[in-house]
């Protein structure tokens, strides 16, 4: 079966058709800048062909019968007929506390629900159910399934996910730990399962999403035990540009401090709690430490040079992933593997081996430098005196997708 695997952003919808059977990609390609102006892309790599252009998208429908138009375009297209692709799976960033697992959208209830989370996901609640609306309209008969990143997340222990706030505040505003990036871990946890020729049900693991944003999740027998992001992207080690968890009392002390001008009227005031937000999720994290780099690469380049602002956001980077990963084996009461994913874990041997580093005897891991000295390929990078394994997993968020859309609408 094709499925097409659908990414709405705000004012981008990201597209990837598979061909299921070979678990291949036979195009992908992004309508950006929608409601803007528009660019379409366009790779089938088959048959060497990589398109972009301007093209005028007013709304997510357009977007989506472009992309559909060209799938099946005679001259440039994978396919004869639209009518070959037998379903489509909708990543979305929030399942609030409605969805526990990819889910039919049979109905617009299951969209109203996607919408309702947008305080959770006010970036992406709307857009992601806007994607699924227009694919709907442009495919009427075939099954469309909701992927939630949280998901996997959702079979977290209330130990693990319970703040410690009044309930009945928890309750109103539906304030817990939901976790991110929950494709990810569950692909590459399956993948680590199969690159050992083990069953996940036999696994105890740490795996560490590394990229622009960051998140470290535990996971026992396949299932999500703990994981570092919580109510929003915005806890767990720093990110690129996120600060990561902090003390609380941060937050009142700045609001009740920290005088901005306003834009209307130029007069100094106290800063509000969305500019804070903007402020702790846009301008933080190594960005923020290190003076404005927030691509580890740059990072890398600038501590090499002897720049001691970068060389510290490297160091507290990997300090701050040590001390949740070695929690975590704590709660998982040992570990089989720890496991590198994303961008700067599949290609940053640095940054991997500075979180492995010292841990051969308090934890059982060591890291062997020579393996680790690889980039974006699923490798064992083990020492040799390690009792843990060690491993790099690429992770393929769309392919997930895929899989998904196809076990929920096979049923
Ligand atoms: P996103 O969260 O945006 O999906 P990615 O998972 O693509 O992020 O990760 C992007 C980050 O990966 C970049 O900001 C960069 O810091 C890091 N990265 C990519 N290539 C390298 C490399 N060769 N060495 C170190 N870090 C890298």
């Amino acid at each position: 079966m094709k499925v097409l695997v659908i990414n709405a952003g705000s004012s981008s919808l990201k597209y990837q058709l598979f061909d299921m059977d070979k678990e291949e990609v036979l195009a992908k390609g992004n309508c950006d800048r929608i409601g803007i102006d528009g660019v379409f892309s366009y790779k089938a790599a088959s048959k060497g062909i990589a398109l972009e252009y301007d093209f005028a998208f007013p709304n997510h429908t357009v977007a989506a019968n472009k992309v559909l138009e060209t799938l099946a375009d005679p001259e440039v297209g994978v396919i004869s007929d639209i009518s070959e692709i037998g379903a489509a799976g909708h990543r979305i960033v929030h399942g609030g506390s409605f969805f526990m697992e990819a889910t039919l959208v049979d109905s617009d209830e299951v969209i109203e629900k996607i919408e309702a989370c947008k305080t959770l996901a006010p970036l992406h609640a709307m857009p992601n159910a806007a994607g699924i609306r227009a694919c709907r309209e442009a495919m009427p008969n075939i099954p469309h399934v909701a992927v939630f990143d949280t998901a996997f997340h959702s079979t977290m222990p209330d130990v693990a996910k319970t703040y410690a706030l009044p309930r009945d505040l928890c309750e109103k505003y539906s304030i817990k730990r939901y976790g991110a990036h929950g494709t990810s871990h569950k692909y590459v946890s399956q993948k680590t399962a199969e690159f050992l020729g083990k069953k996940p049900e036999d696994l105890k693991m740490v795996t560490l999403h590394l990229g622009n944003g960051s998140s470290i999740t535990a996971i026992d027998k396949g299932r999500c035990v703990d994981t570092s992001m919580g109510l929003t992207p915005l806890a767990g080690p720093l990110m690129g540009t996120r600060c990561g968890s902090i003390d609380p009392a941060i937050v009142p002390l700045l609001l009740d401090n920290e005088l901005v001008q306003d834009k209307e009227t130029g007069e100094m005031r106290k800063m509000s709690g969305s500019e804070l937000n903007a402020l702790m999720n846009k301008k933080s994290g190594v960005y923020a430490v290190s003076g404005g780099y927030s691509d580890f690469r740059d990072l890398e380049s600038n501590a090499d040079k002897g720049d001691e602002k970068s060389a510290l956001a490297l160091d507290m980077f990997a300090y701050q992933c040590k001390q949740i990963m070695a929690g975590y084996i704590a709660i998982l009461g040992g570990v089989d593997c720890i496991v590198f994913t994303a961008g700067i874990g599949e290609n940053g041997p640095r940054t991997r081996s500075k979180i492995c580093k010292g841990l051969l005897e308090p934890l059982g891991i060591e890291l062997d430098e020579v393996a680790n000295d690889c980039k974006g390929v699923a490798r064992d990078v083990t020492g040799k005196n390690s009792k843990v394994k060690v491993l790099v997993i690429p992770t393929n968020e769309e392919l997930m997708i895929a899989k998904e859309t196809l076990a929920v609408a096979a049923l």
